[in-house]
């Protein structure tokens, strides 16, 4: 029967059908003919020759086998076997090196402790909205970019990639999911996607959570840190539902387009609160949509008037004093941890204007009269540079004034006090001057 399975004839035909063998024999249930031969022999085929040992290969059914002498690209069983044996060591030498070289990647990144106390106003409001947006997996379990939606309405990556390029993250390969690291040639790569991130160790001794517990005691200073990470939260808030908007009147807008919006907005947010924005969005979006529908424009030609039209719309408003509306939030577009630290902290919120949250956040940081103090300064500390260069008398004033500050006066008392020594000086030399040249008369 194998004999009569295996005839070939000299064209390398087989010369019984196996519809034909089966009815032969009779095969068990469910069983096929090749497989009730592969049971009972091993075959090799003639015409095929491992091309590493150049013994025989080994065929386990017809359709495997050649009709004609072939030099093989398959190898014969045990040197397939042999090949797979090597090949599984290999990749078991190179995935424990990968182990250690990330473990040695985590080792070097988290050798550089961070001082939480120096970070500045903006970073531990990022960090403290990053941490109720993942809690807790900032301190303990790792993220990865996807669980930081909650952060911002849009571009919470941007903001995650500003504090890992202050060093306030470390990646930890350890909390991916397998398969995040491999090799490529001699390279590790890695899915971005999946990277594990957490909180960078504080200085020695501090664990995570203390950390996290002192950010929310900070006592904020920095107006204009503070401010600009309001501006873009707020660029984001409104980017958000412009681009909701586009996308719904199917609007295509270049990347140089956005940014281009995302310019204008910034400015018009130093004045306006996100929900004017809002309403200036929908309107622009909605007066483009109905400008796609005019037989001269073409819906690309209509979207690349967006940019425009907000712009123009926002001078007009300016020129003219027009109340801008306030549009209210948006559906499914939740304001994100950091919208609410700013709520708390800063009482500021999407219908706050951007003069009104400079005031606040000034406040907040008692930089209210800072300004104030500046101009009072202004005029001393002018008059005491010119009476000190005029006397030839920059460095002993400069030391005098280091002396005053080391002693505890406040600038402004030290520059009065050295203005009037100064004077004193000068007075003291003039009359000594005169009275000399009195003598000599
Ligand atoms: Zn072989």
């Amino acid at each position: 029967m194998i004999q009569r399975y295996w005839a070939m004839d000299e064209s390398g035909q087989f010369r019984e059908k196996v519809s034909a063998l089966g009815e032969v024999v009779q095969l068990p249930q469910g069983v096929t003919l090749a497989a009730f031969i592969r049971q009972r022999c091993n075959a090799f085929d003639e015409n095929q020759i491992c091309p590493q040992c150049e013994e025989l290969v080994e065929v386990r059914n017809r359709s495997q086998a050649c009709k004609s002498a072939l030099r093989s690209t398959t190898l014969c069983t045990r040197c397939r076997k042999e090949r797979d044996a090597l090949a599984l060591e290999a990749e078991k030498t190179k995935a424990a090196e990968l182990v250690s070289v990330l473990a040695e990647y985590r080792r070097t990144q988290a050798c550089h402790v961070v001082d939480y106390s120096a970070i500045t106003d903006a970073q531990v409001l990022l960090l403290s909205a990053l941490d109720k947006a993942v809690t807790p997996r900032l301190t303990n379990a790792g993220f990865t970019l996807a669980d930081c939606r909650g952060l911002a309405p849009r571009y919470f990556d941007e903001f995650v990639e500003t504090l890992k390029s202050a060093g306030l993250l470390l990646e930890d390969p350890s909390k991916a999911k397998p398969g995040t690291y491999y090799w490529n040639g001699d390279e590790v790569w890695q899915i971005s996607a999946q990277v594990a991130y957490l909180l960078m160790p504080g200085s020695a001794g501090v664990n995570a959570n203390e950390v996290i517990r002192s950010l929310s005691a900070r006592v904020y200073t920095d107006r204009d840190g503070i401010f600009n990470l309001w501006l873009d939260y707020a660029v984001a808030a409104v980017m958000c539902y412009l681009g909701d908007q586009c996308k719904w009147y199917g609007h295509e807008l270049g990347e140089q387009e956005w940014d281009e919006i995302k310019s204008t907005l910034r400015a018009a947010l130093h004045t306006y609160s996100v929900s004017q924005l809002w309403f200036v969005a929908w309107k622009v979006v909605k007066d483009a949509a109905s400008l796609a529908s005019h037989q001269y424009y073409n819906r690309v030609k209509a979207a690349a008037t967006i940019p425009g039209k907000i712009r123009r719309y926002l001078e007009r408003v300016k020129r003219e004093s027009i109340e801008l509306r306030y549009w209210s939030r948006p559906e499914q577009q939740p304001g994100g941890t950091l919208g609410m630290l700013f709520d708390e902290v800063f009482d500021i919120d999407e219908d706050t204007s951007g003069v009104a949250a400079t005031l606040r956040i000034a406040r907040a940081t008692g930089q209210e009269h800072a300004d104030e103090i500046d101009a009072q300064l202004c005029a001393p500390i002018r008059d005491l540079m010119i009476d000190a260069l005029a006397l030839d008398a920059g460095t002993s004033v400069m030391l005098r004034f280091a002396e005053l500050i080391r002693a505890g006066y406040d600038v402004g008392c030290a520059v009065e006090e050295i203005g009037d020594s100064l004077q004193r000086e000068h007075a003291d030399d003039h009359s000594a001057q005169s009275s000399s040249a009195g003598q000599q008369s």
